[in-house]
């Protein structure tokens, strides 16, 4: 079943390991086939070397399994949360990469201090309120999920396509998992690169107008960034 889709969900998992972006079994990446409204996620506990399409797990919007033989990722009912409220998204990243992860750890978001932050992010990368010991101890993940678009708000969820889950980590999310999984990567430096920012000194946030240049230049109908495709 979503034969297509296991592969590039699979494929998107490896790339964090790839980039560096996770260790044991840490991290995941799903990927939805809005057709269907079946998601495809990594099996929980599962090391990266033995991740293959046939162990990914097809999981309903309810988190029901519906084809695999292994239990999804604990994080599963955080993604699901996700793709219901941002209709315009095809998958969803989960890691605990470093600076990305300090930040949260920080409850900061990442300012927008520069251009390499505006051309994938169009303003600070928000970070969530702190939970609830309500929402904590009953359905968590649900109630994590819920957390994050509370905080992207009535926001356009491609514009700013990351938030920081407070104490915790970060979450991307874009149109295909593999997009999802190289937001995680690009999170990562750009939170590297933040903090590097403050320690110089720097604390000034990158000037309106360019934020809007460099984000637009390669989003919405008026990007021109890389080749046209025919
Ligand atoms: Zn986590």
């Amino acid at each position: 079943m979503l034969q297509a889709l296991r592969k590039q969900v699979c494929h998107a998992n490896l790339l964090l390991v790839k980039y560096g972006l996770v260790i044991f079994t840490w991290g995941n990446v799903s990927g939805i086939d809005r057709e269907s409204g079946l998601v495809v996620i990594k099996p929980s506990g599962v090391p990266y070397e033995q991740l293959c399409p046939e162990n990914m797990v097809v999981v309903d919007l309810d988190g029901r399994v519906v084809d695999g033989d292994c239990r999804p990722s604990t994080d599963t009912k955080t993604h699901l949360e996700l793709y219901k409220a941002f209709p315009g998204i095809g998958g969803v990243t989960h890691t605990h990469s470093t600076f990305a992860t300090a930040f949260a750890q920080a409850a900061r978001g990442i300012p927008a201090y520069g251009t390499t932050h505006a051309d994938y992010f169009y303003g600070e990368i928000p970070c969530t309120r702190a939970m609830t010991d309500a929402e904590i101890a009953g359905d968590y993940e649900t109630a994590t999920g819920k957390v994050i678009v509370e905080t992207v708000g009535g926001a356009d969820p491609l514009e700013i396509p990351a938030a920081l889950l407070r104490s915790h980590g970060p979450f991307t999310w874009a149109e295909t998992p593999t997009r999802a999984a190289e937001l995680a990567v690009t999170l990562e430096e750009v939170a590297r690169i933040a903090a590097l920012t403050e320690q110089l000194g720097g604390r000034a946030s990158i000037d309106s107008a360019l934020l809007e240049r460099h984000f637009y230049r390669k989003h919405g109908s008026g990007a021109y960034y890389g080749q046209s495709t025919p």
